[in-house]
């Protein structure tokens, strides 16, 4: 994206007109037009809006957002699925977005119109895409969506998630819960270990002679050290861990036989939770906004694709240098989206991007890590600017205190995105 500073937007009639957005007949606004309701794209929709000059419309299938984060808490019996919900309710009525319930079909980045799938077309001067993940369900040999319903990967947040719920429930005393784990990249880095933590944490309570078999395609994993002494001390000898250097990595279910399979070997599950090798949402790669990669390269200073003009990516379908999937990374990406596109449809220069990433993960439920990471442009490219973490000689109440700020954390950050 070219930088439009004020000095250039005041150079004459001209100049000025050539940078102002192309208003149709009757348009007294630019339109911003947000496709994903999610974390980064309800961030975005709700700071664009903040500026009333400019007419936003958010479109998001789902009439209720159910969060990922704290859904590894639901399944250990420690919150309830309804604390996870959120409505676009105050983003309609306090900030006068459009919310539009309905799928974005294509994007015709030439007329500036998206597609809906009830036949509505979109006008826009600026669009943000932030659709998530997509699952390649053809990596894993067996894996596809019909499997994902009796070995769920509960890695999108709703359906799933009291899929596996409901199966650890009903999973016997004794019983073996298989978790895999992709290569990276893929969404929340430290999400699967977090969520063999507090499966250990249920278990002990209620089935303490069952087993967790995490089967990892990598070698080494976030917060390794953290975890690792975390296990042993609240659950010793009830998770293993399998790195990808002694397994060859999950390439194959066998979902009649609850069998998962690695390069070296079988594994019969009571309860298998596969998380699949993951990918930019669907309407991202279906629109050309993503590359061979499978993820979407964009402007690591505006957010704006590489691809496509007028089109900004956030959230975990984008390529954003070092900065992991999480949804405190997609807020923060979406903010500075927000201003860079407020600056561009105002003719300013806008400010410098400083992102960061916030994470409270859970050990069991009275102990919490954290990690705060600090990001900023450098030749391009989003690195580590700023980092803080938990170590593993925490005491006993930094921890406690820990779990009570990831609540704060929660309540606060929804409010952010949705209130
Ligand atoms: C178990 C687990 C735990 C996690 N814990 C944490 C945590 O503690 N902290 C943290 O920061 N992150 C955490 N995350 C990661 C976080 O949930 C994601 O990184 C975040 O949701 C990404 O935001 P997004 O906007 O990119 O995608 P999403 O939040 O998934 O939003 C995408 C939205 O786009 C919509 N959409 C898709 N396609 C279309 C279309 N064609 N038209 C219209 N709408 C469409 C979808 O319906 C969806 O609502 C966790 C993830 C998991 C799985």
């Amino acid at each position: 994206m070219t930088s439009r500073t004020r000095r250039e937007f005041g150079i004459g009639a001209a100049a000025g007109l050539a940078f102002a957005p192309r208003m149709a007949r009757g348009q007294t606004k630019p339109r911003v037009v947000v496709v994903g309701g999610g974390i980064g794209g309800a961030t975005v929709a709700k700071y664009v809006a903040l500026d009333n000059t400019v007419d936003v419309t958010l479109i998001e299938p789902k009439t209720r957002y159910t969060t990922c984060f704290m859904s590894n808490l639901y399944l250990a019996g420690l919150r309830s699925f309804e604390s996870l919900n959120h409505g676009y309710e105050t983003l309609a009525d306090r900030y006068g977005i459009k919310v539009i319930h309905d799928l974005a079909t294509a994007i015709d980045p030439t007329a500036k119109i998206v597609r809906l799938k009830s036949g509505i077309e979109m006008p826009y001067d600026k669009l943000v895409v932030s659709p998530g993940i997509a699952f390649q369900f053809n990596a894993i040999e067996g894996y596809n969506e019909a499997a994902a319903e009796i070995m769920p990967h509960a890695w999108t947040a709703g359906p799933q998630t009291k899929l596996l719920r409901a199966q650890l429930d009903a999973m016997d005393d004794g019983g073996v819960f298989i978790i895999t784990v992709p290569q990276n990249p893929f969404r929340c880095p430290p999400g699967p270990y977090e969520r063999a933590s507090l499966a250990a944490y249920y278990f002990k309570q209620f089935k303490p002679r069952s087993k967790i078999l995490i089967l990892d395609a990598k070698d080494s994993f976030f917060e390794q050290d953290l975890f690792q002494s975390g296990w042993d001390q609240h659950y010793r000898g009830m998770i293993e861990w399998l790195p990808g250097q002694f397994t060859g990595g999950v390439t194959a279910v066998d979902v009649k036989e609850n069998m998962v399979k690695t390069a070296s070997d079988s594994f019969k599950a009571n309860v298998a939770n596969i998380i699949p090798p993951q990918i930019a949402g669907s309407l991202a790669r279906n629109t050309g906004l993503a590359d061979g990669s499978g993820w979407c390269p964009i402007d690591q200073v505006t957010f704006e694709s590489k691809l496509q003009p007028d089109i900004y990516v956030v959230g975990d379908s984008a390529s954003a240098g070092d900065m992991p999937k999480s949804a405190f990374c997609a807020n923060s990406q979406a903010k500075v989206c927000a201003f860079t596109i407020l600056a561009a449809l105002t003719g300013v220069e806008p400010p410098a991007p400083h992102l960061f990433n916030t994470c409270y993960t859970y050990l069991s439920g009275n102990d919490a890590v954290s990690d705060a990471i600090s990001f900023k442009p450098d030749g391009g490219l989003l690195k580590i600017s700023g980092i803080s973490m938990s170590k593993t000689g925490d005491k006993t109440d930094v921890r406690r205190a820990a779990v009570r700020e990831a609540a704060a954390w929660y309540d606060a950050f929804t409010h952010d995105v949705f209130g």
